[in-house]
């Protein structure tokens, strides 16, 4: 049995041929266009040209955006066109599988799970940092999903009260101060604090608009100064988080993924630090073990197709 999972990501659609030990066997890619009819075009696209090579039982879609309890409907994606779109069923008539639509942190918290950084855990908490924060909650191995299938939602959980405005219209989000994003707007702040401090991170920045999450990290692993303490600044947020967040669900493993995840060497620990400092009752309760995800960028399209392949 095989099952194509789709990543529909704000800026690419990625899909893959993945069988039942969570291996992908062919992969296919396009660019996420703006329009609606547009978005679905390429995820036809995409996955039939993998189903014209592979005998394929079921696909399943992991977005960046709310999904209603039934999976067949994306209610709202804050960077892909649909809203309260019956994505499902439009898909599955086009393609004649079935289709299973699912939030792209829920998919790939169910990857690590069954094959990855989360297995074996009792209560498993995904965190997945990229240009914002995603979160997955897993309990003996099944999502927690809320009464209204969007939970958990952590990344506009407010930390900083009066803080950073957010695009979802609050201020002090976890994700403005942690996250890829975040760590631009940090060492941007930084830079002007210390202006006049020639160090590579500061050459980088003339063209503010050009500077990245990425980017400040590298300056960090060679060494800068200032990016050094944007990502200290980050790995407190992470931890102030984390130890929030730890509070409410008591996970015994928590798994830090999302491109951010790839830089952990240079916040991991700190962070650890943070949260062990910050959780309510440390040094009188277990912790949590906090560790980086196994399965990077391919999550979302492993995880996808295992709920298809569960569900078909
Ligand atoms: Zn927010």
């Amino acid at each position: 049995m095989t099952a194509i999972g789709v990543d529909v990501g704000g800026t690419s659609v990625r899909a893959g041929v993945v069988d039942s030990h969570g291996a992908i066997l062919d992969t296919a890619r396009g660019s996420t266009p703006s329009g609606e009819a547009e978005l679905e075009d390429v995820i036809c696209s995409v996955v039939g040209s993998l189903a014209a090579r592979h005998e394929v039982n079921a696909v399943g879609l992991a977005v960046a955006g709310f999904v209603a309890n039934d999976r067949r409907t994306v209610m709202f994606a804050p960077h892909l066109a649909w809203r309260a779109a019956p994505v499902a069923d439009r898909i599955a008539e086009r393609l004649g599988l079935p289709v299973l639509l699912e939030h792209d942190a829920n998919a790939a918290a169910v990857a690590e799970y069954h094959f990855g950084a989360l297995r074996g855990a009792r209560v498993g908490l995904l965190v997945a940092i990229g240009t914002g924060i995603g979160g997955a909650l897993l309990l003996d191995g099944r999502l927690f999903r809320g009464a209204h299938g969007v939970a958990p939602e952590l990344g506009h959980l407010r930390l900083v009260p009066d803080g950073r405005p957010c695009s979802c219209g609050k201020h002090g989000c976890w994700e403005r101060y942690c996250s890829g994003t975040a760590l631009v707007t940090t060492a941007v702040d930084m830079l002007a604090q210390y202006r006049g401090r020639s160090t590579a991170l500061a050459r980088e920045a003339r063209d503010a608009q050009a500077l990245t999450g990425r980017k400040v990290a590298a300056a960090a692993r060679d060494g800068d100064p200032i990016a050094r303490r944007a990502m200290a600044e980050l790995a407190r947020w992470l931890g102030e988080g984390l130890a929030l967040v730890a509070d409410v669900y008591d996970p015994e493993l928590i798994v830090i993924a999302g491109g951010v995840s790839e830089s952990s060497p240079l916040f991991l620990d700190a962070a650890r630090d943070h949260y062990q400092s910050m959780v309510t009752g440390a040094g009188h309760r277990p912790l949590a073990r906090i560790r980086t995800a196994h399965l990077g960028d391919d999550a979302g399209i492993v995880g996808a197709a295992t709920m298809a392949l569960d569900s078909a």
